[in-house]
């Protein structure tokens, strides 16, 4: 029996933080499809080629490519036990292939983290980093001590272009657009759970680990 987890949620709603927890206390792969886009890219395999045309002309890579990638991965000896999906599936297409790719004994555990738009605006919105070293800040909670400047190199603080409000916003729309219609897809296959994202990660964390059986003692 693989046991596969699949994290639902809008970009920046905290996928990629609880995949790699859930991932290291359960001992399942952390499978990341922007991680494996990226690694195909540096290594310059076909399908990176592939990706990196697409993704160069700021396009979206195709379901058909992003299968291709998740499949060759999932085959590998460490995913026998299972794994944690995170940024997979994004799209219907993608979620009826994965469907028709599991075998029967299979256990399949999809969570949703929910947190509002604003919140995630404002999260990326708050999000500082450092032009001197690579030092992040976060105005709401983590902030530097002087406005605008590293604590650690005094050098400038800045906002990178993928956390403009505009810029998330746009990536929200395209969630709620393609990929929130999944919450719907899995809550009637009686496979998903809703979860706060809005908490702290460690409450969230808590939250999803003890929702997933055989929780190990700690
Ligand atoms: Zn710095």
């Amino acid at each position: 029996m693989a046991r596969i987890v699949i994290l639902l949620g809008a970009p920046g709603a905290g996928k990629g933080t609880q995949a790699a927890r859930l991932s290291k206390a359960r001992s399942l792969p952390h499978v990341s499809t922007g991680d494996l886009l990226r690694d195909h890219k540096a290594r310059g395999t076909p399908l990176g080629q592939q990706a990196k045309v697409v993704m160069d002309k700021g396009g979206l890579v195709s379901d058909a490519l992003v299968l291709d990638m998740l499949a060759e991965r999932v085959a590998a000896a460490d995913c026998r036990e299972g794994y944690v999906l995170d940024g997979f599936p994004r799209t219907d297409v993608q979620a009826r292939a994965l469907e028709q790719r599991l075998k029967p004994t299979d256990q399949v555990l999809v969570f949703e983290l929910k947190v509002a738009d604003e919140s995630i605006v404002a999260r990326a919105a708050g999000r500082l980093a450092c032009r001197g070293c690579a030092s992040t800040y976060n105005l709401n909670g983590a902030a530097p001590r002087k406005a605008g400047v590293c604590d650690a190199c005094g050098g400038e603080l800045y906002r990178r272009s993928d956390d403009e409000p505009a810029v998330v916003r746009e990536r929200l729309r395209v969630y709620h657009e393609k990929t929130a219609p999944l919450v719907n897809f899995y809550r009637e296959r009686g496979l998903l759970a809703s979860l706060d994202g809005e908490q702290t990660p460690d409450a969230v964390f808590g939250r999803l680990d003890g929702l997933i059986p055989g929780k190990v003692k700690h």
